[in-house]
């Protein structure tokens, strides 16, 4: 059936719509124009979805692995088939540019395809004449998906694909501030997907409230903040849920002496700002060695001068705006102060009246370490460049956060780059690029930034539980 990406959001509960008398407003971030009412799900629509989802399980886990993959392969084509229409809805609900959009959604359709021929092996672990021992990942049941509101396509694939290839069904719940492209992914596969294998439900935080403590949900895979993420954690305790989290980050990038300033400028202000720094992974903090600080700084500002910020949807636009209110409130909050505190911007730092959750991208020069823009998850177009001469003095530097999510080091020296890379808690380092992902690279944070795995076969397992099964041969005599 002919889906209009435009109008008509409405949920996906046993492969029929779901609707609700609630609604929530679904808000286009620079024109600030309410441009949807989206349902918001009860928790008696919840327990539909989740009865759905336990009903479609036998039938799901029991189908050939082959079968599981091609479906989801097919959720790739189905993707692909309507890209142009989620690219301009995503754009008018998250805000990035055409660029930004064209990578997600393209990103999407790769992941389905790839995570498509993951497959996890049988382990004989013993093959003798008394006995075989073999060790067998089965799935879970219902897995609770809950996302975030930067990369609400591209997020909710990295949960779908593995989950769905596992053999567990699924209840996915996007961001209340991003619900409609994934309602759309929804309605576009209610034709693919056996009814209850995916149900989508929009709601308010409440909703991922009801399914952390939903006693029918088996696992939970959340990204999101780390505020979130533990009371998740707490909440999952109440049936022993499995849970993978994806958590915020405040990653460094350490910028070695032997650099070629002009050459790195553009990638490292990409590192940073991509999607307006609404990036778990954006390089949040700059470290520069002090021999190359000055031109480095110079050749920043001068190409950040170049990049425009705008309504996404105009051609010419390099980054939207803040994704929503609370978020922009947030965000002026460091702005004022920094200002307050003397830190010098090297461009940006105020934000104008006008319409849209529009930040200019701002660079601080050299602030202080315990500043809250060098301690802070900004999650908005905010970058601190830091000075230092010291290798140890950078790697502890470096680690001083409560997050590990990611992490950069830039150097034409690769002996010594990766003995920095090793020294830093980290999940993810780059060296000389960074957010290279692949649905065949494990992903996932250290310290507070996250528990468990996306991406890789080891991401694929936390989607199942690990099953031995012990054979006695049975001696030919004892036989009848
Ligand atoms: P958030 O934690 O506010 O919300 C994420 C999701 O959790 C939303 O769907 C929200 O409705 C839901 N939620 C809120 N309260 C809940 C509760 N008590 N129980 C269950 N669900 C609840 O995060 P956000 O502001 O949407 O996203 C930004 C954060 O996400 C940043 O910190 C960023 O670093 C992080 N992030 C991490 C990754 C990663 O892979 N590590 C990727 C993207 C974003």
């Amino acid at each position: 059936m002919p889906v209009n990406f435009f109008d008509d959001y409405t949920m996906t509960i046993d492969g029929r719509a779901g609707v609700s008398a609630a609604t929530i407003e679904a808000i286009n971030p620079a024109t600030e124009e309410v441009i949807a009412q989206v349902p918001d799900a009860s928790r008696a629509q919840l327990d539909e979805a989740v009865d759905a989802a336990r009903r479609a399980f036998p039938a799901w886990s029991a189908r050939p692995v082959a079968e599981r993959q091609a479906f989801v392969s097919k959720i790739g084509d189905a993707i692909e088939a309507h890209a142009e229409d989620f690219m301009r809805l995503l754009t008018r609900e998250q805000g990035k540019a055409r660029a930004g959009a064209e990578w997600e959604i393209g990103g999407s359709v790769i992941w389905c395809r790839e995570i498509a021929k993951q497959e996890l092996p049988l382990h004989v672990v013993e093959e003798s004449d008394d006995r075989t021992v073999e060790t067998r990942r089965v799935p879970l049941g219902v897995v609770g998906g809950i996302t975030p509101w930067n990369f609400p396509v591209l997020l909710a694939i990295w949960k779908i694909a593995p989950a769905l290839v596992a053999g567990n069904t699924m209840v996915l719940k996007p961001s209340p501030y991003t619900p409609l492209c994934t309602l759309k992914l929804g309605e576009i596969l209610r034709d693919i997907l056996p009814a209850g294998v995916l149900n989508i439900v929009s709601g308010g935080n409440d909703l991922g409230a009801w399914m952390t403590g939903h006693p029918g949900i088996a696992k939970v895979s959340f990204t999101g903040s780390t505020a979130t993420g533990r009371k998740i954690m707490e909440s999952s305790a109440s049936n022993l849920k499995r849970i993978t989290l994806e958590l915020g980050g405040n990653d460094p990038a350490i910028v070695l002496p032997d650099v070629d300033p002009a050459k790195v400028a553009q990638e490292l202000f990409w590192a940073a700002f991509q999607n307006s720094a609404q990036f778990c992974v954006a390089a949040k903090r700059l470290y520069v060695h002090a021999d190359v600080y000055d031109e480095l700084r110079d050749a920043l500002v001068d190409y950040a001068k170049t990049v425009k910020v705008g309504d996404g949807a105009e051609q010419g636009t390099d980054l939207g705006p803040i994704q929503n209110r609370m978020q922009f409130e947030k965000v002026k909050d460091l702005l004022v102060d920094a200002k307050a505190s003397g830190l010098k911007a090297l461009i940006g730092g105020e934000v104008e009246d006008g319409t849209g959750f529009f930040v200019p991208v701002t660079i601080y020069d050299n602030p202080p370490e315990d500043s809250r823009v060098v301690r802070e998850e900004a999650f908005g177009p905010i970058l601190p460049l830091l000075k230092f001469d010291d290798l140890e003095d950078v790697v502890a530097r470096a680690n001083d956060t409560e997050y590990g999510l990611a992490a950069s080091v830039w150097s034409n020296d690769s002996q010594k780059a990766k003995e920095i890379a090793s020294r830093i808690e980290a999940g993810t380092v780059w060296i000389n690029e960074i957010h290279s992902f692949s649905p065949h690279v494990a992903f996932g944070g250290h310290k507070q930034s996250g528990v468990g795995i996306e991406n890789s076969l080891e991401g694929l397992a936390e989607y199942t539980n690990s099953q031995t099964i012990v054979t006695r041969r049975v001696p030919a005599s004892s036989g009848a």
